[in-house]
């Protein structure tokens, strides 16, 4: 264990500067504090936080961008010491599309890094800093352990005004009385000063020099983060900036770790070339609701409330060339299909092909397509994982016959055919699925959909497919 050892590396270095001659300190001992609630607790509230929050947040669909935080973020995650180390909890990374130089993560491991944050720091080590801090706001269950002091509110209450609380401003007098609204409204300065340390010492095993999070602090400070950014929702300890070199003396930087600065750079500049993010402020006023990026029932909707009466035009041959996923990937579509986003999906569908049925979106004709998280290293299992998921609470979705190798974008990829029964028409229809696989592990894929007995639509979905470019 790092921590407890002494540390031969900063031996010297700390034997002449500090305190030649006496035994050396060791990294301090952070314990948990009480927590009436279970680890499932944690992770099932910040879950429903999770979709809340991506209902009312843009994420910023660039792969690159994420797959590149997604990196850091699990490096610190395997950081993390053993004792504090839930393997339960499911860490993972996304970025917010939004200026203000913040980040937030919930119970039970989702994190949210937003844009302005990435802009902001100096140094990849500062910004996997801010991330380390809340990685141990999550490790240590802070959220939960500063409910459970608060007895007299309600857990519940506290998942609906999570999102809304973290945007602060005008309507969240109500739901700042909810544990999770204190929970990410403020710490305690007792919990500022463990995420503080605890994130020194996963900073320092992750291979970065814990003190680029001491430096992230006044990067913030410097950018004016004090009035309504990080640093009022993780108030300052007095000493906060010396505290973490303090505790940097007695950390060991793990020289193992291969980082690459020039990467950081790259996405900066990538990052510019997007322009201004909007502030969570103007995000909340325009009061928009965003589709989110995996497969969590998100009801964000732009279709109508009747159901799909499958009476439609067949594909255009004029196309248009369509960018989705925020630049992530690019698609032509006959031109008389409409963008429909549905949660995590895109749909391109003609009209008379979409709709709701028992408040389920539901097509007739058309494609869509999707980003999926998977457990699965490989592309088989990926897509199999993909296909129970459309299959939960479908009892007429069959798979026929296995999958083929297929590829898209020039990349190896996989062609499943599956039937199904409409559920809003009641006719027997076919779906095509492929899958592939992008750098980050996330599968990405493409569905097609068209009645069995009509196959009109077969053309154009090829055309559709061979157009699809992805940008990771
Ligand atoms: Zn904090």
């Amino acid at each position: 264990m790092f921590k407890k050892q002494t540390l031969i590396a900063w031996l010297t270095l700390v034997a002449i500067t500090m305190m030649p001659f006496t035994a050396l300190a060791q990294a301090t001992q952070i314990k948990l504090h009480s927590n009436k609630y279970s680890v499932q607790d944690d992770i099932k509230l910040g879950r429903q936080a999770a979709q809340e929050a991506e209902s009312q947040f843009p994420l910023l669909r660039d792969p690159e961008v994420q797959s590149y935080v997604e990196r850091v973020g699990q490096r610190l995650r395997a950081s993390i010491p053993q004792e504090f180390q839930h393997p339960e909890f499911q860490y993972y990374f996304k970025v917010v599309n939004a200026r203000d130089i913040n980040a937030f993560a919930l119970p039970g491991g989702p994190m949210y890094v937003n844009r302005g944050m990435i802009e902001a720091a100096r140094t990849e080590g500062e910004m996997a800093g801010v991330m380390a801090h809340e990685i141990s706001h999550v490790a240590l269950r802070h959220g939960t352990a500063q409910a459970s002091k608060g007895q007299k509110y309600s857990i519940l209450g506290g998942i609906a005004g999570i999102a809304g609380t973290i945007l602060g401003g005008p309507g969240v007098g109500q739901l700042a009385q909810a544990p999770f609204a204190v929970y990410l409204l403020k710490f305690s300065r007792e919990y500022e000063t463990e995420a503080d340390i605890l994130g020194a010492q996963i900073m320092a095993q992750a291979g970065y020099d814990p003190r680029d999070l001491a430096n992230m602090f006044q990067t913030i400070e410097r950018q004016g983060g004090g009035g309504g950014g990080f640093l009022s929702d993780h108030p300052s300890p007095s000493d906060r900036y010396a505290r973490i070199n303090r505790e940097a003396q007695y950390l060991r930087v793990n020289t193992s770790a291969n980082r690459d600065s020039r990467e950081f750079a790259r996405i900066q500049q990538r990052l510019r070339g997007y322009g201004s993010a909007p502030s969570m402020a103007e995000i909340q006023r325009s009061g928009q609701r965003y589709p989110q990026g995996e497969p969590t029932g998100n009801p964000d909707r732009n279709y109508p409330d009747n159901a799909p009466t499958g009476r439609v035009s067949y594909p255009s041959g004029r196309y248009q060339s369509v960018s989705i996923f925020n630049g992530g990937v690019n698609v032509s579509v006959p031109s008389n299909w409409r963008q429909v986003n549905e949660g995590n999906s895109v749909w391109f569908v003609p009209e008379g092909a979409y709709g709701q049925y028992n408040g389920q979106a539901v097509y007739t004709h058309g494609v869509s397509f999707g980003v999926g998280q998977t457990n699965s290293r490989n592309l088989q299992g990926a897509t199999q994982e993909l296909i129970n998921n459309f299959a939960q609470g479908n009892n007429n979705l069959r798979a026929n016959g296995g999958s083929q190798r297929s590829t898209l974008d020039a990349r190896p990829a996989l062609l499943t055919t599956l039937t199904n029964v409409n559920e809003a028409t009641g006719r027997p229809e076919i779906i095509r699925l492929i899958t592939t696989q992008l750098r980050n592990g996330q599968v990405f894929y493409m569905v097609a959909v068209e009645p069995q007995n009509e196959r009109g639509f077969d053309s154009a979905f090829n055309q559709v497919m061979q157009s699809v470019r992805i940008n990771d």
